[in-house]
């Protein structure tokens, strides 16, 4: 962080931002310097460091992107440029409609708009990192809305750029503010199962340890625990009995090359027995995101039930850091490609960000590309579509109107009338797709109609719908008289939060 070009940027944000506070009271340049270092870390190279600490500038301050480019070249200011649009995705969309072709994946064509340089969602996530390691600064509301985008959106591209130690922050984090009592509840159950299982992971160490040395076969091994939030997610999936979640722990065993972890995971299913079903050979077919392991569940001979994850140096820092890794490592093989954002030498199932690349680069020079045949799935279960301010929602594949009605509030659901998309009337049956523009119509006189259960997909919304009519129900049970519905001062209040815009980082 010392030399002169950092420390010009480090001048440059700090006047930009004279004056300016962060919730916590600090000085506002304390973010971006902080983000900046997190970048340092991860082993960024200079320009996105760059980057980073003036990444608030254009948005924020008097400064405009043509100071950026002058005194900090075109790159930087590309990527200064790229970091404000992903944060204003809708408005950055308006720009990215006069060059791209149309499609109705926004997320994709914002992408491919940054696509030219994924270092602006390097960039992003460690700004997302920051602001989230500082969230207990704002108000809950902003904290549950922001940790709520996190386990949507940021957490999951992490894990698509196999950037496996940022998620499992992100996602433990933004977690604890969602859901703090189901948190508290599951990082107890993982330390009480840790320490109950401290002494038969020991004894396997050891052993195992043993074995590997009496081959020759040099190693480390350590234990690892499950993060919390896959364990939520993971204790869904099996209808909440830990019982059979066998991963709460795991021993994790860093060998020298392929070679050696087959040799390994023979040496342990020599030692112990191996679970049927349990082996997953991650490296022969590696996972969507890259990850490359030997995954294995034994049963050692005291009756204790031991997961072992294998793999090599490489894979290890890949699955760690993923995306930021190849930019390390490209860093020393190919240093003009480096720079100019383009990385090549990917794990095979990160090549998509070469595609990626190579979209955006026909793309400005003019050429025509059919986005279709890009293979870039990112979120293969879910919609994203916009409110008309430009708040992304995430919805199901398969929502509809109302669904994302109750998304927002569960007043303006049970108010709605009928729904614009992409600004034309349409109707509440009409299945709703990538990158659509919503907005609800409502009206005080509606009520809500027991025959929405057919224009609902997502359980969410039905389950709102059924308490409103229960109210409903109850009301005229009770008193007949007022059949207008009277907002109260708390409804309104939630009506206008629900409205308010996207949060700002
Ligand atoms: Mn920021």
């Amino acid at each position: 962080m010392d030399s002169p070009k950092v420390k010009q940027a480090i001048e440059f944000a700090t006047k930009a931002h004279e004056g300016q506070k962060r919730a916590s009271g600090e000085p506002f340049v304390t973010h971006p310097i902080a983000v900046a270092e997190i970048l340092l870390n991860w082993g960024m190279d200079e320009d996105t460091i760059i980057a980073a600490i003036l990444h608030d500038t254009v948005e924020d301050t008097e400064r405009c992107l043509q100071d950026i480019k002058t005194q900090f070249g075109e790159q930087v200011a590309f990527l200064v440029d790229g970091v404000t649009k992903i944060t204003h995705a809708r408005s950055g969309m308006r720009d990215i409609d006069t060059y791209l072709p149309a499609t109705k994946d926004n997320l994709l064509r914002l992408l491919i708009a940054l696509g030219s340089d994924i270092r602006v969602l390097i960039i992003k996530l460690a700004d997302r990192l920051h602001n989230l390691r500082t969230l207990d600064a704002l108000p809950p509301d902003r904290q549950k809305k922001i940790a709520k985008e996190t386990l949507e959106i940021f957490a999951p591209l992490a894990d698509r750029l196999n950037m496996g130690q940022v998620r499992v922050e992100m996602a433990d984090v933004a977690f604890s503010y969602v859901n703090p009592t189901r948190y508290k509840e599951l990082k107890k159950m993982i330390e009480d199962h840790s320490k109950n299982a401290h002494k038969s992971l020991l004894k396997a160490e050891r052993a195992v340890g043993q074995l590997l040395s009496n081959e020759k076969i040099k190693f480390t091994i350590s234990g690892r625990l499950k993060s919390i939030y896959s364990l939520h997610k993971k204790l869904a999936k099996y209808h909440q009995n830990i019982n059979e979640i066998y991963d709460l722990t795991a021993l994790r065993i860093i060998v020298n090359d392929i070679t050696d972890c087959y040799l390994t995971l023979g040496l342990i299913h020599s030692l112990y027995t191996p679970m049927g079903g349990r082996i997953k050979d991650y490296i022969a077919v590696p996972k969507q995101n890259g990850y490359q392991s030997l995954h294995t569940t034994v049963i050692t001979k005291d009756k204790s039930i031991i997961e072992f994850q294998i793999r090599t140096h490489e894979m290890h820092e890949y699955a760690e850091r993923g995306l930021a890794a190849s930019f390390y490592y490209n860093e020393q093989k190919l240093t003009e490609n480096y720079r100019t954002g383009k990385i090549q030498h990917l794990p095979t199932n990160l090549l998509w960000i070469t595609e990626l690349q190579d979209a955006a680069a026909k793309l400005r020079a003019g050429k025509k590309i059919d986005l279709n045949k890009l293979k870039i799935h990112l979120f293969s279960d879910k919609i994203f579509v916009y409110t008309p301010k430009g708040d992304i929602i995430d919805l199901p594949n398969g929502a509809l109107p109302l669904d994302f009605a109750y998304r927002l509030h569960s007043e303006i659901g049970g108010t709605a009338i009928g729904v614009k998309i992409n600004g034309k009337m349409s109707n509440l049956n009409k299945k709703l797709e990538q990158g659509d523009v919503v907005e609800i119509l409502t009206s005080k006189k509606q009520t809500p109609k027991s025959s929405w259960f057919d224009k609902l997909f997502t359980s969410h919304a039905r389950q709102k719908l059924r308490q409103q009519l229960g109210r409903a129900a109850a009301q005229i049970a009770h008193k007949p008289e007022p059949k207008t519905k009277i907002e109260t001062k708390a409804e309104t209040k939630a009506k206008s939060e629900a409205k308010k815009s996207r949060p700002k980082n």
